[in-house]
């Protein structure tokens, strides 16, 4: 029996796909857990609901309009905060013990390096925010002795393949991705796929954004840039594996040429729970790999010129310095415009190319260099656009 006081949690992004499921598990876990903060950017009627349900002490909303309707509604209930400084805000109170960072974006970084300075357990599903800024924010976390663990299935899957193991002994990372939607789609119909195609992925339901950058990859380049700076590898030393099952989501070679590998059926429920209850295991309620019934897994290498977008990835990755947060914001505005049904699929490759060669980097930037960089290309993005 679990006996130790229940842990204060605040979720960033609690009306999402990863703050659902996180409540889901809250939920579950009563004794462990408890809410005490929740976010959202517009969904006032979700978050209504959840409020009454886990009774938070506190609420933020990004936008202060809706904030202060909500604060006339709640009375004196609930405390409701606004904007990027309510985010900031929460995260440093003495009653949050874990921060699940599950904003979407750049957006997220700010709130997520501030719970970082204040020493709390970061459950990050938000690799953006790593991919934008991982040598600063890994740079704080040693210096303030802040945990982060991973959200993010793979990253996750390569967490749990390490316990036990020593940093020093890892070879190589194989990171799994499922192809997308558009694994076995010529090239050449790209230009003509909707957004209705691109959000239809095969195996992983999750918020839009994310759905597109499997679709096109790019999430697999972020994903590589995420590994880098939470095992604190080079990316030689990280590889991809297309594995459209979506059984086996990651694993790892060691020195001896022993590979370690975790499985599980794709629902992020798993490696969020593991995130919340680590060191621990604890009894989740949902499906188990049925091991004789699963007929086979296939493994093929990906494809960099179909899929343009992982080999910018890879470039920005090679640049260093801002270049990275350039094609952040540049991804970001393009998969935006897309789902707008402003620009087409394969533009979204051709406008973070653009973004990138106009991009001046600059070498171990600090936060304010980062956001002019993040400014910058999405200023730019969206004057291509227009
Ligand atoms: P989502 O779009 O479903 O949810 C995003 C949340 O952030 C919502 O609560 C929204 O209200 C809030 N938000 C969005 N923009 C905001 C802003 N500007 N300011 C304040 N709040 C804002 O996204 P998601 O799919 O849950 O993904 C969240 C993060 O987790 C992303 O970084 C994604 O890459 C990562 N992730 C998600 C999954 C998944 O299965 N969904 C898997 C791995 C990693
Ligand atoms: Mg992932």
């Amino acid at each position: 029996m679990f006996s130790s006081s229940p842990k204060n949690i605040a979720i960033l992004g609690a009306t999402g796909s990863i703050g659902r499921s996180t409540l889901e598990i809250v939920h579950r876990l009563p004794e462990r857990f408890r809410v005490t903060y929740l976010t959202a950017n517009t969904n006032v009627a979700l978050l209504r609901d959840q409020i009454s349900l886990f009774k938070p002490k506190g609420v933020v909303l990004l936008d202060r309009r809706r904030a202060e309707e909500l604060r006339k509604e709640l009375g004196s209930s609930v405390e409701v905060l606004s904007g990027e400084e309510g985010l900031c805000e929460i995260v440093r109170r003495d009653d949050v013990d874990i921060v699940v960072s599950a904003l979407v974006g750049f957006a997220g970084l700010k709130p997520t390096i501030e719970a970082i300075r204040h020493k709390k357990l970061i459950a990050l599903a938000n690799k953006e925010t790593l991919v934008v800024a991982g040598a600063l924010m890994t740079k704080l976390a040693t210096e303030n002795g802040a945990r982060m663990i991973p959200v993010d299935s793979e990253h996750s899957a390569i967490f749990q393949c390490l316990v036990g193991e020593d940093r020093k002994d890892i070879a190589r990372l194989f990171l799994t991705a499922s192809g997308g939607p558009f694994l076995n789609t010529p090239v050449e119909q790209f230009a003509s796929r909707s957004v209705k195609q691109a959000l239809n992925h095969p195996n992983w339901n999750m918020g839009k954004k994310i759905t597109i950058d499997s679709a096109t990859l790019m999430n697999k380049g972020l994903e590589v840039m995420e590994a880098c700076w939470l095992f604190g590898l080079p990316a030689e030393k990280i590889e991809i594996v297309v594995h459209p099952q979506s059984i086996i989501h990651s694993m790892v070679e060691f020195v001896d040429g022993s590979m370690k590998a975790q499985l599980g059926l794709p629902d992020m429920k798993l490696p969020i729970q593991y995130a919340l209850t680590y060191p621990e295991r604890v009894y989740l309620n949902g499906g188990r790999v049925n091991i004789s019934t699963l007929q086979s897994m296939t493994f093929l290498e990906p494809d960099r010129k179909k899929f343009r977008c992982l080999q910018l990835a890879y470039d920005a990755l090679a640049i260093g310095g801002t270049a990275p947060a350039a094609l952040n914001a540049a991804n970001e505005v393009a998969v935006d415009a897309f789902l707008h049904e402003r620009i087409s699929f394969s533009h979204i490759p051709e406008l973070i190319e653009r973004a990138l060669e106009s991009h001046t980097s600059i070498s171990a930037p600090e936060l304010p260099q980062i956001i002019e960089a993040d400014r910058s290309a999405r200023t730019l993005v969206q004057q291509f656009i227009a």
